[in-house]
């Protein structure tokens, strides 16, 4: 099904990317605890990285010095930056006194700090340029799927306006820095509009008639006991004629990964398997990938937790369908005991070892495609 509805690849300034690809978080310019050669190793094709984040750390004048993004982080790979949409709705909707969203766009004032930064949808699309960005994502309006209708309109009405002033100012530094069909990043516009299937019709026609690159399914994308609103992802996407990429921001549960390409999402992203790794959840597959269905069939997802007692004295790797950095030279019995003894290098080794899970999921869903 979603093999006819997703495109099964874009070709972005940094390279081309085959679908479903999975994005790791870099939020502030880099994956907690490796490093670009990491990811390459554990053949991650592009990362997310965070406009609102990074323009207060390191700043924006500071990532010119260090010559963009691409170079201070050395990563050669695309980089999608996200707009600082879902920040607001993190920080401002949960808590006031973190900032305020208006017409002009948003007010933050981070904690402890007396000065305010104003975010428009035109300085948004300002940095993500001066960024070398692969993918500049329009500044929008995020909510819960549970906020009133009202909020819901008015959050689809602001999110309209801010992508048209987005698209103009997009047009404008396109021009005004020449750049060609080869070098010009992709200009993606957020669908908003919660579980409410008018506004989401409403919010997608007119991002449609602006016109956009691609877009990303916007909201969190969760309800209220964790599990993945289908039904409104799955009706957002058929409003969205099939050639268009989308971005289904901020999911990366490798199970929801594998749903949402059923349902003609192509890109992922989320921080969960990096953190996941960090706290000892390391993921593997029950069933090699040689089996029927590229081996995602049935229970194929297995949380292997390292605190276990029955890892000290196993000489075996996590999975041994995996053949990451970690899993070729080291014993589950030995990682364990890093994680016991709080050492850093526990944090990288399981790091390595969820990234290169998402990439093999990814080809898995690609393999079973082809099958
Ligand atoms: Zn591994």
């Amino acid at each position: 099904m979603g093999i006819a509805s997703c495109p099964s690849s874009i070709t972005l300034p940094h390279g081309k990317l085959d679908f479903p690809v999975y994005l790791p978080d870099a939020t502030f310019g880099i994956v907690r605890t490796i490093d670009s050669n990491d990811l390459l190793a554990c053949q991650i094709e592009a990362v997310v990285m965070n406009t609102f984040h990074l323009m207060q750390k390191p700043g924006s004048s500071v990532i010119q010095s260090l010559g963009g993004l691409h170079e201070m982080s050395h990563w050669q790979r695309p980089i999608i930056t996200d707009s600082g949409g879902f920040q607001a709705y993190s920080l401002i909707r949960q808590n006031p006194k973190f900032g305020s969203l208006q017409e002009n766009g948003l007010i933050f004032r981070p904690e402890g700090d007396k000065s305010k930064i104003l975010l428009t949808p035109e300085k948004c699309v300002q940095l993500q340029m001066a960024y070398d960005s692969d993918v500049v994502i329009c500044l929008d309006d995020c909510t819960h799927v549970d906020a009133s209708l009202e909020e819901q309109r008015l959050s689809v009405d602001r999110t309209i306006n801010w992508a048209k002033r987005s698209k103009v100012e997009f047009e404008k530094l396109v021009k005004q820095k020449k750049l060609d069909e080869n070098r010009r990043p992709l200009l993606f516009a957020v669908i908003q509009g919660g579980g409410i299937t008018d506004l989401r019709k409403r919010c997608s026609e007119a991002l449609l008639e602006i016109g956009f690159d691609g877009f990303g399914f916007g909201g969190w994308p969760l309800d209220g006991e964790g599990n993945l609103l289908t039904d409104i992802l799955a009706y957002t996407r058929q409003l969205i004629p099939t050639g268009y990429p989308i971005h289904a921001l901020g999911i990366g549960h490798p199970e929801n990964v594998l749903a949402c390409y059923d349902l003609g999402y192509g890109i992922f992203d989320c921080a969960m398997p990096s953190r996941d790794a960090r706290h000892g959840r390391l993921y593997t597959f029950s069933q090699s990938p040689e089996g029927p269905n590229a081996g995602l069939t049935g229970k194929w997802l297995k949380y292997l937790y390292i605190d276990d007692d029955k890892f000290i004295r196993l000489n075996q790797p996590i999975s041994p369908y995996c053949d990451c950095p970690t899993c070729r030279q080291y014993s589950l019995g030995f990682l364990r005991h890093l994680f016991k003894m709080n050492d850093s290098l526990f944090l990288r080794l399981a790091t390595l070892h969820n990234m290169r899970f998402m990439t093999q999921l990814t080809q898995r869903i690609r393999q079973r495609g082809q099958a």
